[in-house]
C-alpha cells in the first residue's frame, strides 16, 4: 500500500523513468520529484498516476507520460526568471511542473471542462504563479505577450503567432509533425532568423483549432 503521499511511488518514478532515461537538469528533477501528480487525476487512476505512460484526463485527452513532462521542460533551459506560455493546459500537471521552474506560467486550454479540472487542480496543489484561460491556443495570449518560452502540449504545427509573441532568444518547443507522428522540436528564435533542433520522436494528441465550451 502505498502512503496518500505517495513519496515514495514518486521517488521511483523520478530514479527509474527520468534518471534513467537521461533526464539531468536537478530543477527538473527536483520539480518532478515534489509536484503531486495522483492530484492531477481522477480518483480511479490515482494508483497508476506515477507509471510509466500518459493517462486519460476525460474529454479524449490525455496527461502526458512523466518522462515526456521532464523531457519538454529540461529542453526549455528555464533558469527561473521566465515568463512561459503554455499551450493545452490538460489537467494542469505539467503547468505546475513548470511553474517551478519559471516566474509565471500562462497556460491556455481549448476545451472548458479541462480549464476548470486544471483550475482546482492547481488551487488544490497550491500553485500561486499560474494563469489560466479557456480559449484557443493557437492565437497565442497577445495581453501578456511577449513570452520568453512558449511550450505546446498538443501535436500539430507552429502557429506563427506564437513566434511572434516571443522575445529574440526565446523558445518555442512542441511536438510537430501529421497525426500521430510527432517529433519534439526546439526553436531559437534569433534577432535575424529561427535556429531549429529536432529531439525524441512522440506521440501527442491533436493541436486543434477553436475553443469547446459546454
Ligand atoms: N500537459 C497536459 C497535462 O499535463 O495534463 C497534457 C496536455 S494534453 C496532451 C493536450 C491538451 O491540448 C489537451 O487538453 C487539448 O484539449 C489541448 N489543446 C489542443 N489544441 C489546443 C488549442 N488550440 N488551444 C488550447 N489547447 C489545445
Amino acid at each position: 500500500m502505498h502512503s496518500l503521499s505517495y513519496d515514495r511511488p514518486r521517488r521511483r518514478m523520478v530514479e527509474e523513468q527520468l534518471i534513467t532515461a537521461g533526464i539531468q537538469d536537478e530543477r527538473v528533477l527536483q520539480a518532478m520529484s515534489i509536484v503531486p501528480r495522483h492530484l492531477f487525476v481522477d480518483a480511479a487512476l490515482r494508483a497508476h498516476a506515477y507509471q510509466d505512460s500518459s493517462l486519460p484526463i476525460g474529454e479524449g485527452q490525455t496527461i502526458s507520460q512523466p518522462y515526456m513532462v521532464a523531457k519538454m521542460s529540461e529542453l526549455l533551459l528555464l533558469q527561473g526568471h521566465e515568463r512561459v506560455l503554455e499551450i493545452g493546459t490538460g489537467c494542469g500537471y505539467q503547468t505546475a511542473v513548470l511553474s517551478r521552474l519559471c516566474k509565471r506560467v500562462y497556460s491556455i486550454e481549448r476545451i472548458e471542462s479541462l480549464h476548470e479540472k486544471a483550475r482546482s487542480n492547481l488551487r488544490r496543489a497550491q500553485h500561486a504563479n499560474v494563469m489560466l484561460k479557456c480559449g484557443d491556443g493557437l492565437l497565442g495570449w497577445e495581453e501578456y505577450a511577449p513570452f520568453d518560452a512558449v511550450i505546446v502540449t498538443a501535436g500539430g504545427f507552429a502557429s506563427d503567432i506564437w513566434l511572434e509573441q516571443l522575445k529574440v532568444g526565446g523558445i518555442l518547443l512542441m511536438p510537430e509533425g501529421d497525426e500521430k507522428k510527432h517529433q519534439l522540436v526546439r526553436r531559437l528564435k534569433l534577432q535575424d532568423g529561427i535556429e531549429e533542433t529536432y529531439f525524441d520522436a512522440c506521440t501527442f494528441v491533436p493541436l486543434l483549432e477553436g475553443e469547446l465550451r459546454r
